[in-house]
């Protein structure tokens, strides 16, 4: 926790705190039966947590990007649903304190810092994420309105979150295409005219916490939901936005990568083969090491483009490479446990097939990896250099 001044340190503590003693002894169930969790979830709330990134006169708490990332890890340690409830909301928060005008931001940002309001993002469609450009949800000025229409998928959070940051096209037929993007500022509840959430999706791991697909028919809205004074913006926007997601992302993988290792240190210590602690045994051991080497690179990637992030310079780059090693780290540390685990580690007794289940989403999700690879060279070359 270098680095972070001495009330972000204790801020991280108590939610580590909060983790061993409220989440830790009810993660299996909830994650087993699907269940959201209304009550850890208010208990977040109130420990200010949906207002991490979110500063004064609107919040109360705001922390350097560096401390939100161990919060967040400390959170996915866990439960990973529970970092992933407040990952698409503190995009949110960014996008309005960068480019809200400042009725959006006394608007939305005090209910948002106390988790009274929650929001999320919507990007991906049913046609595809990676390219994002091509979208097809359109939003066509009519008067003091635009109308929207079109479909979003995979959209985590839809059903708690009555705030979407909607991606949509003001000018389908711009060129270059991502002139014509532009995000709005949507608050809808389920009964909103024109607004439809079609269906929950279900998935691997990420339980308890909804999503969902979501479609809009010449649903009506103003036209000071646009992010921001301009049209056509949207697209940079949501860019620099996904920074803090890629960083919120590499966070939860550093939550499930260290729950993996620190469950697979415990079991390695206390479980016995031929007479010795299996840790001793060199193959065990091995996964061990290798297990905390690339978990410690990780975090400090990521702790290195969150300063970065808050240095106020594009941190793509940064935050691709923390969220890519970060994520890939993860799949790797949970698979290792499982090995480690033995039978054990295939029982749905022990958290450890959580983590092999919750791990995946990462490496696709705020961007795929293969996606992160293509921002990183891009921004490589663009660079030119990689002396310090
Ligand atoms: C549990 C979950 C929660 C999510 N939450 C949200 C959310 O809250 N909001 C939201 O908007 N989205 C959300 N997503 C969507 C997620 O961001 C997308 O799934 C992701 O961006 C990939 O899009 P896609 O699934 O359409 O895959 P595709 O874009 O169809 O990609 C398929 C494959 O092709 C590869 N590929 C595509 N284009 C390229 C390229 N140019 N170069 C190299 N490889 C390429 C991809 O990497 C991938 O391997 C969520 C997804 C999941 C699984």
């Amino acid at each position: 926790m270098e680095g972070l001044i001495d009330e972000e340190r204790e801020i991280v503590k108590i939610v580590r705190e909060f983790v061993d003693r409220d989440v830790k002894p009810v993660v299996q169930e909830l994650d087993h039966a699907n269940t959201y969790p209304e009550k850890l979830i208010e208990t977040m709330k109130q420990m200010g947590i949906f207002g991490l990134a979110i500063p004064e006169p609107w919040g109360e708490a705001r922390v350097s990007t560096p401390c939100y990332v161990l919060v967040t890890e400390e959170l996915s340690r866990g439960w990973m649903s529970l970092a992933g409830a407040m990952g698409g909301h503190t995009v949110v928060a960014k996008l309005i304190q960068s480019y809200g005008t400042q009725e959006q931001k006394d608007g939305y940002l005090p209910r948002m810092a106390t988790g009274e309001l929650r929001a999320t993002m919507a990007l991906t469609e049913p046609g595809g994420g990676s390219d994002l450009q091509a979208m097809t949800t359109t939003a066509k000025r009519d008067g003091d309105e635009y109308v929207i229409n079109g479909s979003k998928t995979w959209i985590s959070n839809a059903r708690k979150s009555d705030l979407l940051a909607l991606l949509v096209k003001t000018d389908p037929a711009a060129r270059p295409k991502h002139k014509g993007v532009s995000i709005l500022l949507v608050e809808k509840t389920l009964s909103t005219p024109g607004f439809t959430l079609s269906r929950d999706l279900p998935k691997l791991g990420y339980k308890g916490v909804e999503s969902c697909e979501i479609a809009f028919e010449q649903m009506r809205v103003p036209v000071s939901c646009l992010l921001g004074e301009a049209e056509g913006t949207g697209f940079a926007q949501m860019m620099r936005g996904l920074e803090v997601g890629r960083l919120q992302v590499a966070g939860r993988a550093l939550g499930v990568g260290r729950a993996a290792l620190e469950d697979s240190m415990r079991y390695s210590q206390e479980r016995e083969s031929f007479g010795v602690p299996i840790w001793k045994h060199q193959s065990i051991g091995n996964y061990l090491a290798e297990m905390v080497t690339k978990l410690t690179a990780a975090r400090q990637l990521t702790l290195y483009a969150a300063r970065k992030f808050d240095s106020g310079q594009r941190a793509d780059m940064e935050a691709g490479m923390a969220k890519l090693f970060a994520s890939e780290a993860a799949m790797q540390i949970a698979l290792d446990a499982v090995r480690i685990h033995g039978g054990y580690g295939y029982s749905t007794e022990f958290d450890v097939e959580r983590y092999f289940r919750d791990a995946p989403l990462m490496i696709v999700g705020e961007g795929t990896n293969e996606i992160q690879r293509n921002v990183i060279v891009r921004q490589l070359i663009k660079r030119g250099t990689v002396a310090p």
